[in-house]
């Protein structure tokens, strides 16, 4: 029989990245949070190579001064074999990213232990050796869980919001059938950590080593202890049969040997762990927020590791889920709208790394394998419809550096391609527009103030919530055709945007804006102006920015 328990506002569900980054900023709100770990810290899990967005994330939760004392090797870019050229060639995220230049290759037992220490200071209640067994639902809402300590003692917890951050084991996904699985991604990883590999040369020395090979991909990330984590992505069927033939230890050190440049670096290493395998399937939840609930991290979504975005994803959605948390309990009229938010913004994120896997994965022109071959052939149902998927891959900021190296390396499909030159030659050209409204001193010419813009099909603003200070709040964003979900945006932006009705000229709005409003302003209010219908006409946003007649 359950004993009930004080009653939490928040219960998270699972310690991992994604599970204490949610509690750590719902504590720092002010809720009662109470955090249940299945396992005993520190625990073994894979995942050791971060991408430069969590380094912000990691500093709003107070943690990186001691992920940065750790002694983590800082990882500073990629090196990849990949496609039909067998030299390696290496990227580096100072390439695009000058603010934070690098991140870390994990040890993942004391990382994720850092980060539930963190939240442990932050006031959460956290406990571990408590698996959750059941959420609780009362009339389809999430009103608390059911767990059960290693000593077999069970106890209720009864709580207002429930984020499931229980990683693939993915509580309340399988417990309302969420999960959809990713036909293209069905993979099997085999991995373990071997001493003595030899690093690459400087200045890759800490980078993350990528190669790809007849039967799918290699891994090789060095770590501070002295280890690195290597590992083979293979399709799930083939591996199944190889394991069951030559056992995973047989089957890992075989797939390795056939990497020509991962097999140089292990020659005079040895498999010091043992060799663990995963299954390595894609999937997302059809709905990844509901009365009372959030999935966060892995139990939301998992893409292919081929990115490293995982841990990356999950920091990032703990960041948010605790937001929507927050909202959900002040304000229960928020909650339903403020879900699909999470939902778009979590989707958002997760599809770039998705397309740009499916992008690599499809254009690996080196093997004719069966691996290689059947994602080519199902990559092309779906996967590169031009504009519109160019523009969510280049949108985001995180993966930039992978989709401009596969462009150099002229590995993309030819759809593609042929759109990054549509939207660039597109731009080139409403720039050049833009700068004949300019003397050349740069001056703006008065015929400026007598153009009309236009906006594109699709283009609007909506009312919605829109994340704040560590909640949401209803807010405005600009939606266009190829981001429906739209962008936040400024209430003047809004204004703006809402005033535009390709009949009033640049002076018709600059007038409009400033009814009714003091005119010391009047400046800003130009100013904001001029940049908002700059930027929105080298988008495309403004279709056309018709000169007077
Ligand atoms: C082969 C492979 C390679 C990868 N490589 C990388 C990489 O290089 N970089 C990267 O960023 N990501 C990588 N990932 C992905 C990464 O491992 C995950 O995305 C990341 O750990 C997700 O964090 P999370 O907090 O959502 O889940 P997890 O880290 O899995 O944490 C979930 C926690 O929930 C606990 N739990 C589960 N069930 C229950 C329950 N019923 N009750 C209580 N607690 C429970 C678990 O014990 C666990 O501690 C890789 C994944 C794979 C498969």
């Amino acid at each position: 029989m359950s004993q009930p328990e004080v009653a939490a506002s928040v219960v998270v569900i699972g310690g991992g990245p994604g599970g204490s980054t949610a509690a750590t900023m719902l504590a720092r709100q002010g809720h009662r949070v109470v955090l249940l770990e299945r396992d005993h810290f520190p625990r073994e899990h894979i995942g050791e190579s971060l991408l430069p967005a969590s380094i912000p994330v990691l500093e709003e939760l107070g943690a990186l001064p001691e992920v940065q004392q750790a002694g983590f090797l800082q990882k500073w870019g990629a090196t990849m074999i990949w496609g039909k050229d067998p030299s390696p060639w290496s990227w580096y995220f100072k390439e695009t990213n000058q603010r934070y230049p690098h991140s870390y290759q994990v040890f993942r037992p004391e990382f994720d232990q850092i980060l539930l220490d963190n939240s442990r200071k932050a006031g959460v209640d956290v406990r571990e050796g408590h698996r959750v067994t059941q959420v609780i639902f009362d009339d389809g809402r999430a009103v608390g869980v059911r767990c059960e300590s290693t000593s077999g003692e069970p106890t209720e917890i009864v709580a207002s919001f429930v984020v499931d951050a229980s990683g693939q084991s993915g509580l309340i996904a399988r417990q309302l059938a969420l999960r959809q699985w990713d036909p293209f991604f069905r993979n099997l990883a085999v991995y373990g950590y071997f001493t003595g590999a030899q690093r690459l040369p400087e200045p890759d020395d800490t980078n993350i080593f990528i190669e790809s090979y007849s039967q799918g991909w290699l891994w090789t990330i060095p770590l501070h202890t002295g280890v690195a984590s290597v590992g083979a992505v293979v399709d799930s069927k083939i591996g199944q049969e190889g394991i069951r033939k030559l056992g995973p230890q047989g089957f890992l050190m075989d797939q390795l040997s056939q990497g020509t440049a991962t097999a140089a670096l292990l020659r005079e290493s040895n498999l010091t762990s043992r060799a663990n395998v995963v299954r390595d399937w894609s999937y997302v939840c059809q709905q990844m927020a509901g009365p009372g609930y959030v999935l966060v991290g892995d139990a939301a979504c998992f893409v292919d590791p081929l990115f490293s975005s995982g841990v990356h994803l999950a920091l990032m959605s703990g960041v948010l889920a605790a937001a929507l948390a927050t909202s959900a309990i002040s304000d229960p009229e928020m909650e339903e709208a403020a879900g699909q938010v999470y939902q778009e913004l979590y989707f958002q994120e997760y599809n770039q790394f998705r397309e740009l896997a499916k992008l690599f994965y499809s254009s690996n022109l080196s093997s004719d394998s069966y691996f290689w071959e059947a994602r080519r052939l199902t990559g092309k149902d779906a996967a590169f419809t031009a504009r519109q998927a160019f523009i969510r891959v280049v949108a985001g900021q995180p993966p930039r550096g992978y989709e401009r190296a596969v462009l150099e390396r002229g590995e993309a499909p030819p759809e593609f391609k042929s759109s990054i030159a549509e939207v660039e030659a597109d731009r080139a050209q409403r720039q050049t527009t833009l700068n004949s409204f300019f003397t050349p001193d740069g001056i703006m010419h008065p015929v400026f103030y007598d153009a009309v813009p236009f906006l594109d099909q699709g283009v609007g603003i909506k009312r919605k919530p829109v994340l704040g200070q560590g909640r949401f709040d209803w807010g405005n964003v600009l939606t266009t055709s190829s981001q429906p979900e739209g962008t936040p945006c400024s209430t003047l932006v809004a204004e703006i945007v809402s005033l535009i009705d390709g009949r009033t000229s640049i002076s018709g709005l600059k007038a409009k804006l400033q009814e009714g409003r003091d005119q010391s302003h009047a400046d800003i209010i130009e100013r904001t102006l001029i940049t908002t219908v700059h930027i929105l006409y080298v988008d495309a946003t403004i279709s056309q920015l018709t000169p007077p007649q």
